[in-house]
Protein backbone atom coordinates (compact mmCIF):
# COMPACT_ATOMS: atom_id res chain seq x y z
CA UNK A 1 0.00 0.00 0.00
CA UNK A 2 0.85 3.36 -0.43
CA UNK A 3 0.85 6.37 1.57
CA UNK A 4 -0.78 8.61 -0.79
CA UNK A 5 -3.74 6.11 -0.81
CA UNK A 6 -6.61 6.94 1.07
CA UNK A 7 -7.14 4.52 3.99
CA UNK A 8 -10.75 3.30 3.71
CA UNK A 9 -13.12 4.31 6.80
CA UNK A 10 -14.52 2.35 9.22
CA UNK A 11 -18.25 3.58 7.82
CA UNK A 12 -16.56 2.86 4.52
CA UNK A 13 -16.11 -0.50 5.39
CA UNK A 14 -19.27 -1.40 7.27
CA UNK A 15 -20.69 0.13 3.95
CA UNK A 16 -19.22 -2.41 1.93
CA UNK A 17 -20.56 -5.20 4.35
CA UNK A 18 -23.93 -4.06 4.27
CA UNK A 19 -24.19 -3.84 0.02
CA UNK A 20 -22.26 -6.85 -0.72
CA UNK A 21 -22.93 -8.94 2.30
CA UNK A 22 -25.85 -10.83 3.49
CA UNK A 23 -27.29 -9.43 6.62
CA UNK A 24 -27.15 -12.68 8.94
CA UNK A 25 -25.56 -10.70 11.99
CA UNK A 26 -26.15 -7.12 13.33
CA UNK A 27 -22.65 -6.07 14.32
CA UNK A 28 -21.48 -3.99 17.36
CA UNK A 29 -20.51 -1.03 14.89
CA UNK A 30 -16.62 -1.56 15.73
CA UNK A 31 -14.48 -2.22 12.39
CA UNK A 32 -11.10 -4.12 13.85
CA UNK A 33 -7.99 -4.71 12.49
CA UNK A 34 -5.38 -6.47 14.64
CA UNK A 35 -5.38 -8.10 17.88
CA UNK A 36 -2.70 -9.42 20.29
CA UNK A 37 -3.32 -11.28 23.45
CA UNK A 38 -6.22 -9.63 25.33
CA UNK A 39 -6.58 -6.42 22.96
CA UNK A 40 -7.92 -5.54 19.33
CA UNK A 41 -7.29 -2.33 17.48
CA UNK A 42 -9.98 -0.74 15.19
CA UNK A 43 -8.81 1.02 12.09
CA UNK A 44 -8.19 3.80 13.46
CA UNK A 45 -5.82 2.71 16.16
CA UNK A 46 -8.06 2.42 18.74
CA UNK A 47 -7.33 0.04 21.24
CA UNK A 48 -10.04 -2.46 23.11
CA UNK A 49 -10.45 -5.08 25.35
CA UNK A 50 -11.83 -7.95 23.54
CA UNK A 51 -14.39 -9.42 26.36
CA UNK A 52 -16.60 -11.71 23.64
CA UNK A 53 -13.12 -13.81 22.46
CA UNK A 54 -14.53 -14.66 19.49
CA UNK A 55 -17.32 -16.41 21.38
CA UNK A 56 -14.78 -18.19 23.09
CA UNK A 57 -13.10 -19.24 20.34
CA UNK A 58 -9.88 -17.21 21.18
CA UNK A 59 -9.23 -18.60 24.95
CA UNK A 60 -5.42 -18.28 24.55
CA UNK A 61 -5.30 -14.66 23.11
CA UNK A 62 -5.23 -13.32 19.64
CA UNK A 63 -2.86 -14.33 17.07
CA UNK A 64 -0.38 -16.18 19.74
CA UNK A 65 2.84 -16.69 18.31
CA UNK A 66 3.02 -20.19 19.38
CA UNK A 67 -0.26 -20.79 17.95
CA UNK A 68 0.30 -18.56 14.90
CA UNK A 69 4.16 -20.00 14.57
CA UNK A 70 2.58 -23.75 13.90
CA UNK A 71 0.24 -22.51 11.61
CA UNK A 72 3.14 -20.33 9.07
CA UNK A 73 5.26 -23.49 9.61
CA UNK A 74 2.77 -25.88 7.95
CA UNK A 75 1.30 -23.95 5.73
CA UNK A 76 4.40 -23.77 3.48
CA UNK A 77 4.61 -27.55 4.11
CA UNK A 78 1.42 -29.06 3.51
CA UNK A 79 -2.08 -27.77 4.33
CA UNK A 80 -4.44 -30.27 2.33
CA UNK A 81 -4.45 -33.88 1.17
CA UNK A 82 -8.17 -34.72 2.14
CA UNK A 83 -8.69 -38.36 3.99
CA UNK A 84 -7.69 -40.28 0.60
CA UNK A 85 -4.62 -40.22 1.44
CA UNK A 86 -2.91 -40.32 4.87
CA UNK A 87 -0.57 -37.40 6.06
CA UNK A 88 2.38 -37.07 8.45
CA UNK A 89 0.64 -35.07 11.21
CA UNK A 90 -3.19 -36.52 11.27
CA UNK A 91 -2.01 -39.49 13.41
CA UNK A 92 0.12 -37.56 15.84
CA UNK A 93 -2.33 -34.68 16.28
CA UNK A 94 -5.31 -37.98 17.03
CA UNK A 95 -2.75 -39.30 19.50
CA UNK A 96 -2.25 -36.01 21.21
CA UNK A 97 -5.51 -34.98 21.34
CA UNK A 98 -7.31 -38.15 22.72
CA UNK A 99 -4.68 -38.24 25.84
CA UNK A 100 -5.58 -34.86 26.41
CA UNK A 101 -9.10 -35.36 27.05
CA UNK A 102 -9.17 -39.11 27.94
CA UNK A 103 -10.95 -40.57 24.86
CA UNK A 104 -9.93 -43.74 22.70
CA UNK A 105 -10.46 -41.93 19.62
CA UNK A 106 -11.50 -38.94 17.69
CA UNK A 107 -13.04 -37.95 14.79
CA UNK A 108 -12.22 -34.56 13.40
CA UNK A 109 -14.31 -31.73 11.72
CA UNK A 110 -14.04 -28.16 10.87
CA UNK A 111 -16.90 -26.30 12.66
CA UNK A 112 -18.83 -26.78 15.84
CA UNK A 113 -22.02 -27.23 13.98
CA UNK A 114 -20.33 -30.57 12.23
CA UNK A 115 -19.01 -31.19 15.69
CA UNK A 116 -22.40 -31.68 16.97
CA UNK A 117 -24.11 -32.90 13.57
CA UNK A 118 -21.24 -35.77 13.49
CA UNK A 119 -22.59 -36.63 17.63
CA UNK A 120 -25.82 -36.59 16.04
CA UNK A 121 -25.18 -39.07 13.85
CA UNK A 122 -22.78 -41.26 15.90
CA UNK A 123 -25.30 -41.62 18.93
CA UNK A 124 -28.04 -42.67 15.82
CA UNK A 125 -25.50 -45.16 14.62
CA UNK A 126 -24.46 -46.64 17.70
CA UNK A 127 -28.41 -46.83 18.83
CA UNK A 128 -29.22 -48.87 15.89
CA UNK A 129 -25.93 -51.00 15.41
CA UNK A 130 -25.15 -51.85 19.20
CA UNK A 131 -28.45 -50.66 21.50
CA UNK A 132 -30.91 -52.12 19.23
CA UNK A 133 -33.01 -49.65 18.57
CA UNK A 134 -35.52 -50.01 15.27
CA UNK A 135 -34.26 -48.45 12.36
CA UNK A 136 -35.05 -44.77 12.11
CA UNK A 137 -37.12 -44.55 15.29
CA UNK A 138 -34.26 -43.08 17.42
CA UNK A 139 -34.70 -40.35 19.80
CA UNK A 140 -31.99 -37.65 20.97
CA UNK A 141 -33.62 -35.57 24.36
CA UNK A 142 -32.08 -31.85 24.08
CA UNK A 143 -33.21 -29.09 26.34
CA UNK A 144 -34.82 -25.94 25.80
CA UNK A 145 -32.91 -22.74 25.05
CA UNK A 146 -30.28 -24.42 23.38
CA UNK A 147 -27.68 -23.35 21.01
CA UNK A 148 -25.71 -25.96 19.24
CA UNK A 149 -24.79 -24.04 16.03
CA UNK A 150 -26.91 -23.49 12.71
CA UNK A 151 -27.58 -26.33 10.26
CA UNK A 152 -31.26 -27.62 9.36
CA UNK A 153 -30.91 -30.45 11.93
CA UNK A 154 -29.65 -28.22 14.63
CA UNK A 155 -32.41 -25.40 14.29
CA UNK A 156 -34.73 -28.50 13.94
CA UNK A 157 -34.77 -29.05 17.19
CA UNK A 158 -33.96 -25.13 18.53
CA UNK A 159 -36.65 -23.38 20.40
CA UNK A 160 -35.78 -19.82 19.20
CA UNK A 161 -38.13 -18.29 17.10
CA UNK A 162 -35.52 -16.52 15.11
CA UNK A 163 -33.42 -19.46 14.64
CA UNK A 164 -36.12 -21.65 13.21
CA UNK A 165 -38.77 -19.39 11.41
CA UNK A 166 -38.94 -20.45 7.38
CA UNK A 167 -36.88 -22.82 8.01
CA UNK A 168 -38.74 -25.93 8.02
CA UNK A 169 -39.35 -28.70 7.11
CA UNK A 170 -37.43 -30.05 10.25
CA UNK A 171 -35.71 -33.10 11.09
CA UNK A 172 -37.51 -35.55 13.25
CA UNK A 173 -36.23 -37.20 16.16
CA UNK A 174 -35.52 -34.76 19.04
CA UNK A 175 -37.41 -34.34 22.49
CA UNK A 176 -36.92 -30.93 24.12
CA UNK A 177 -37.13 -31.30 27.81
CA UNK A 178 -36.45 -27.76 29.90
CA UNK A 179 -32.94 -27.90 30.79
CA UNK A 180 -31.60 -27.86 34.40
CA UNK A 181 -34.19 -30.65 35.23
CA UNK A 182 -33.71 -33.99 35.73
CA UNK A 183 -36.98 -34.94 36.60
CA UNK A 184 -37.83 -34.11 33.16
CA UNK A 185 -34.47 -35.56 31.96
CA UNK A 186 -36.29 -38.94 34.13
CA UNK A 187 -39.76 -38.59 33.01
CA UNK A 188 -38.46 -37.98 28.87
CA UNK A 189 -36.04 -41.52 29.41
CA UNK A 190 -39.36 -43.61 31.16
CA UNK A 191 -42.02 -42.68 28.82
CA UNK A 192 -39.90 -43.17 25.64
CA UNK A 193 -38.52 -46.16 24.55
CA UNK A 194 -36.13 -44.94 21.79
CA UNK A 195 -34.10 -42.54 23.39
CA UNK A 196 -30.20 -42.84 22.37
CA UNK A 197 -28.75 -40.05 23.72
CA UNK A 198 -29.12 -36.55 25.92
CA UNK A 199 -27.36 -33.72 24.37
CA UNK A 200 -26.97 -30.99 26.61
CA UNK A 201 -24.66 -27.75 27.18
CA UNK A 202 -23.11 -27.78 30.69
CA UNK A 203 -23.55 -24.22 30.76
CA UNK A 204 -25.52 -22.74 28.30
CA UNK A 205 -23.75 -19.90 26.71
CA UNK A 206 -25.86 -18.40 24.08
CA UNK A 207 -28.59 -18.77 25.87
CA UNK A 208 -27.19 -16.11 28.25
CA UNK A 209 -24.88 -17.78 30.29
CA UNK A 210 -27.02 -20.22 32.66
CA UNK A 211 -25.02 -21.75 35.03
CA UNK A 212 -27.11 -25.27 36.41
CA UNK A 213 -27.31 -26.56 39.38
CA UNK A 214 -24.61 -27.78 41.52
CA UNK A 215 -25.17 -31.83 41.03
CA UNK A 216 -27.40 -31.65 37.80
CA UNK A 217 -24.43 -32.84 35.22
CA UNK A 218 -23.73 -35.47 37.92
CA UNK A 219 -27.09 -36.77 38.14
CA UNK A 220 -28.21 -36.73 34.50
CA UNK A 221 -25.45 -38.69 33.46
CA UNK A 222 -25.93 -41.08 36.27
CA UNK A 223 -29.68 -41.39 34.54
CA UNK A 224 -28.50 -41.62 31.25
CA UNK A 225 -26.31 -44.39 32.25
CA UNK A 226 -28.90 -46.51 34.09
CA UNK A 227 -30.90 -46.20 30.48
CA UNK A 228 -28.03 -47.17 28.40
CA UNK A 229 -28.22 -43.53 26.59
CA UNK A 230 -25.31 -41.71 25.37
CA UNK A 231 -24.70 -38.33 27.40
CA UNK A 232 -23.76 -35.96 24.96
CA UNK A 233 -21.66 -32.68 26.02
CA UNK A 234 -21.50 -29.79 23.64
CA UNK A 235 -18.49 -28.04 25.15
CA UNK A 236 -17.98 -25.86 21.69
CA UNK A 237 -18.59 -22.78 24.16
CA UNK A 238 -17.76 -24.04 27.77
CA UNK A 239 -14.60 -26.41 27.07
CA UNK A 240 -10.51 -25.57 26.84
CA UNK A 241 -10.39 -24.10 29.86
CA UNK A 242 -13.02 -21.20 29.55
CA UNK A 243 -15.17 -22.07 32.49
CA UNK A 244 -12.08 -22.48 35.04
CA UNK A 245 -11.32 -26.32 34.67
CA UNK A 246 -10.47 -27.84 31.12
CA UNK A 247 -13.74 -29.05 30.31
CA UNK A 248 -16.69 -27.94 32.33
CA UNK A 249 -17.66 -31.35 32.72
CA UNK A 250 -14.52 -31.77 35.37
CA UNK A 251 -16.22 -29.82 37.31
CA UNK A 252 -14.81 -28.51 40.24
CA UNK A 253 -11.96 -30.46 39.67
CA UNK A 254 -9.62 -27.60 38.91
CA UNK A 255 -7.25 -29.75 36.82
CA UNK A 256 -4.91 -27.31 35.33
CA UNK A 257 -3.68 -30.09 32.60
CA UNK A 258 -5.18 -32.38 31.69
CA UNK A 259 -8.20 -33.46 33.42
CA UNK A 260 -7.44 -35.57 36.60
CA UNK A 261 -11.24 -36.65 36.67
CA UNK A 262 -12.07 -35.78 40.54
CA UNK A 263 -14.92 -38.61 40.54
CA UNK A 264 -17.03 -36.72 43.18
CA UNK A 265 -17.48 -34.08 40.31
CA UNK A 266 -16.10 -34.95 36.78
CA UNK A 267 -18.64 -36.23 34.52
CA UNK A 268 -17.40 -38.61 31.66
CA UNK A 269 -19.39 -37.38 28.48
CA UNK A 270 -19.90 -40.66 26.52
CA UNK A 271 -19.61 -38.41 23.44
CA UNK A 272 -16.93 -34.71 23.41
CA UNK A 273 -17.97 -31.92 21.50
CA UNK A 274 -15.30 -29.72 21.05
CA UNK A 275 -14.84 -26.46 18.49
CA UNK A 276 -13.94 -23.25 19.08
CA UNK A 277 -11.06 -22.66 21.34
CA UNK A 278 -9.09 -26.27 20.27
CA UNK A 279 -7.70 -23.92 17.64
CA UNK A 280 -7.10 -20.64 19.62
CA UNK A 281 -9.33 -18.81 17.07
CA UNK A 282 -6.75 -19.44 14.50
CA UNK A 283 -8.53 -21.82 12.26
CA UNK A 284 -11.50 -23.80 11.98
CA UNK A 285 -10.72 -26.92 13.63
CA UNK A 286 -13.88 -28.93 15.65
CA UNK A 287 -13.91 -32.40 17.25
CA UNK A 288 -15.75 -35.30 18.50
CA UNK A 289 -14.39 -37.96 20.37
CA UNK A 290 -15.54 -40.80 22.21
CA UNK A 291 -14.11 -44.19 22.70
CA UNK A 292 -13.81 -47.53 20.64
CA UNK A 293 -17.58 -48.69 21.45
CA UNK A 294 -19.29 -46.02 20.16
CA UNK A 295 -16.86 -44.18 17.80
CA UNK A 296 -15.96 -48.40 16.27
CA UNK A 297 -19.83 -47.66 14.54
CA UNK A 298 -18.37 -45.14 11.91
CA UNK A 299 -16.58 -47.10 8.99
CA UNK A 300 -15.23 -45.97 5.86
CA UNK A 301 -17.41 -43.89 3.24
CA UNK A 302 -19.88 -43.13 6.14
CA UNK A 303 -18.67 -39.70 7.38
CA UNK A 304 -16.29 -37.29 6.49
CA UNK A 305 -15.62 -33.68 5.42
CA UNK A 306 -12.56 -33.24 2.61
CA UNK A 307 -11.21 -30.39 5.42
CA UNK A 308 -11.85 -32.50 8.57
CA UNK A 309 -8.36 -33.78 10.48
CA UNK A 310 -6.20 -31.84 7.54
CA UNK A 311 -2.09 -31.06 8.84
CA UNK A 312 -2.57 -27.30 9.19
CA UNK A 313 -5.76 -27.85 11.66
CA UNK A 314 -4.07 -30.94 13.16
CA UNK A 315 -0.89 -28.65 14.33
CA UNK A 316 -2.90 -25.71 15.41
CA UNK A 317 -4.82 -27.60 17.42
CA UNK A 318 -1.68 -29.16 19.30
CA UNK A 319 -0.46 -25.73 19.82
CA UNK A 320 -3.43 -24.37 20.77
CA UNK A 321 -4.21 -26.84 22.96
CA UNK A 322 -0.23 -26.86 23.95
CA UNK A 323 -1.14 -23.46 25.36
CA UNK A 324 -3.84 -24.17 27.44
CA UNK A 325 -1.54 -26.79 29.49
CA UNK A 326 1.59 -24.42 29.76
CA UNK A 327 0.03 -21.25 30.61
CA UNK A 328 -2.33 -23.06 32.83
CA UNK A 329 -5.22 -20.74 31.50
CA UNK A 330 -7.77 -23.34 33.84
CA UNK A 331 -6.39 -21.90 36.70
CA UNK A 332 -6.21 -18.71 35.61
CA UNK A 333 -9.98 -18.20 34.33
CA UNK A 334 -10.73 -20.09 37.57
CA UNK A 335 -8.98 -17.26 39.66
CA UNK A 336 -9.97 -13.95 37.49
CA UNK A 337 -13.54 -15.75 37.46
CA UNK A 338 -14.08 -15.09 41.46
CA UNK A 339 -12.32 -12.16 41.20
CA UNK A 340 -14.61 -10.83 38.20
CA UNK A 341 -17.87 -11.82 39.83
CA UNK A 342 -16.78 -10.05 43.57
CA UNK A 343 -16.10 -7.01 40.94
CA UNK A 344 -19.18 -7.24 39.45
CA UNK A 345 -21.50 -7.77 42.33
CA UNK A 346 -19.88 -4.58 44.51
CA UNK A 347 -20.90 -2.38 41.26
CA UNK A 348 -24.25 -4.24 41.35
CA UNK A 349 -24.98 -3.08 45.02
CA UNK A 350 -24.63 0.35 44.05
CA UNK A 351 -26.65 1.21 40.79
CA UNK A 352 -30.07 -0.46 40.00
CA UNK A 353 -28.60 -0.44 35.99
CA UNK A 354 -27.86 -4.17 36.58
CA UNK A 355 -29.65 -6.86 38.37
CA UNK A 356 -27.52 -9.49 38.61
CA UNK A 357 -23.70 -11.47 37.48
CA UNK A 358 -23.45 -15.45 37.04
CA UNK A 359 -20.91 -17.63 35.67
CA UNK A 360 -18.34 -19.54 36.41
CA UNK A 361 -14.75 -19.21 35.49
CA UNK A 362 -14.01 -16.47 32.75
CA UNK A 363 -17.83 -17.44 31.15
CA UNK A 364 -20.15 -14.93 32.65
CA UNK A 365 -22.87 -12.62 32.13
CA UNK A 366 -24.66 -9.50 33.20
CA UNK A 367 -28.45 -8.93 33.77
CA UNK A 368 -29.49 -5.42 32.75
CA UNK A 369 -32.25 -4.38 34.62
CA UNK A 370 -34.65 -3.69 31.87
CA UNK A 371 -37.08 -5.81 28.79
CA UNK A 372 -36.08 -8.47 26.76
CA UNK A 373 -36.94 -6.27 23.98
CA UNK A 374 -35.06 -2.88 24.84
CA UNK A 375 -32.16 -1.65 24.15
CA UNK A 376 -30.76 -0.93 27.25
CA UNK A 377 -28.05 -3.70 26.77
CA UNK A 378 -27.24 -2.91 23.43
CA UNK A 379 -26.59 0.74 24.47
CA UNK A 380 -24.27 -0.09 27.34
CA UNK A 381 -22.05 -2.16 25.11
CA UNK A 382 -21.89 0.87 22.94
CA UNK A 383 -20.89 3.01 25.68
CA UNK A 384 -18.57 0.07 26.66
CA UNK A 385 -17.26 0.18 23.90
CA UNK A 386 -16.60 3.85 23.83
CA UNK A 387 -14.93 3.09 26.73
CA UNK A 388 -12.28 0.82 25.35
CA UNK A 389 -14.05 -2.52 26.09
CA UNK A 390 -15.92 -4.45 23.51
CA UNK A 391 -18.70 -6.94 24.67
CA UNK A 392 -22.14 -7.73 23.15
CA UNK A 393 -25.72 -8.51 24.34
CA UNK A 394 -26.81 -12.61 24.07
CA UNK A 395 -30.24 -12.47 24.46
CA UNK A 396 -31.92 -8.81 24.91
CA UNK A 397 -30.67 -7.67 28.31
CA UNK A 398 -27.89 -9.95 28.78
CA UNK A 399 -24.24 -8.82 28.34
CA UNK A 400 -21.82 -11.95 28.31
CA UNK A 401 -18.44 -11.11 29.33
CA UNK A 402 -15.87 -13.70 28.21
CA UNK A 403 -12.21 -12.26 27.92
CA UNK A 404 -9.31 -13.94 26.62
CA UNK A 405 -7.95 -16.39 29.47
CA UNK A 406 -4.54 -15.12 29.00
CA UNK A 407 -5.61 -11.85 30.97
CA UNK A 408 -3.54 -10.89 33.91
CA UNK A 409 -5.14 -9.60 37.11
CA UNK A 410 -4.56 -6.31 36.72
CA UNK A 411 -5.48 -6.17 32.90
CA UNK A 412 -8.90 -7.50 34.61
CA UNK A 413 -9.01 -4.81 37.07
CA UNK A 414 -8.37 -2.41 34.61
CA UNK A 415 -11.75 -3.74 32.83
CA UNK A 416 -13.49 -4.17 35.91
CA UNK A 417 -12.71 0.00 36.21
CA UNK A 418 -13.74 0.01 33.00
CA UNK A 419 -17.07 -1.58 33.07
CA UNK A 420 -17.65 0.30 37.07
CA UNK A 421 -17.07 3.28 35.08
CA UNK A 422 -19.24 2.51 32.28
CA UNK A 423 -22.09 1.68 34.33
CA UNK A 424 -22.03 4.70 37.09
CA UNK A 425 -22.35 6.93 33.72
CA UNK A 426 -24.32 5.20 31.86
CA UNK A 427 -27.67 7.58 31.31
CA UNK A 428 -31.01 5.32 29.68
C1 LIG B 1 -20.72 -21.78 18.83
C2 LIG B 1 -21.38 -23.03 19.25
C3 LIG B 1 -21.68 -24.06 18.34
C4 LIG B 1 -21.51 -23.90 16.85
O1 LIG B 1 -20.21 -23.67 16.46
P1 LIG B 1 -19.90 -23.06 15.01
O2 LIG B 1 -18.42 -23.18 14.86
O3 LIG B 1 -20.39 -21.64 15.03
O4 LIG B 1 -20.66 -23.88 14.02
C5 LIG B 1 -22.20 -25.25 18.83
N1 LIG B 1 -22.43 -25.41 20.13
C6 LIG B 1 -22.17 -24.45 21.05
C7 LIG B 1 -22.44 -24.72 22.50
C8 LIG B 1 -21.64 -23.22 20.63
O5 LIG B 1 -21.42 -22.25 21.53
Amino acid sequence: MNDTMEKITSQELIALEDKYGAHNYHPLEVVLERGEGVHVWDVDGKKYYDFLSAYSAVNQGHCHPKIIGAMIEQTKKLTLTSRAFYNDVLGPYEKFVTQYFGFDKVLPMNTGAEAVETAIKLCRKWAYEVKGISEDSAQIIVCENNFHGRTTTIVSFSNDAIAQKNFGPFTPGFIRIPYNDTEALAKALKDNDNVAGFLVEPIQGEAGVYVPDEGYLVKAKELCAANGTLFIADEVQTGIARTGSLLAVCGDCNCTNSCQKDPTSYVEPDILILGKAISGGAYPVSAVLANNEIMNVIKPGQHGSTFGGNPVAAKVAMAALEVVTDERLAENAFRLGNIFRTEMQRIIDSTDLVLKVRGKGLLNAIIVNDTEESETAWNLCEALKENGLLAKPTHGNIIRFAPPLVMTEAQLMECVAIIEKTIKEFKK
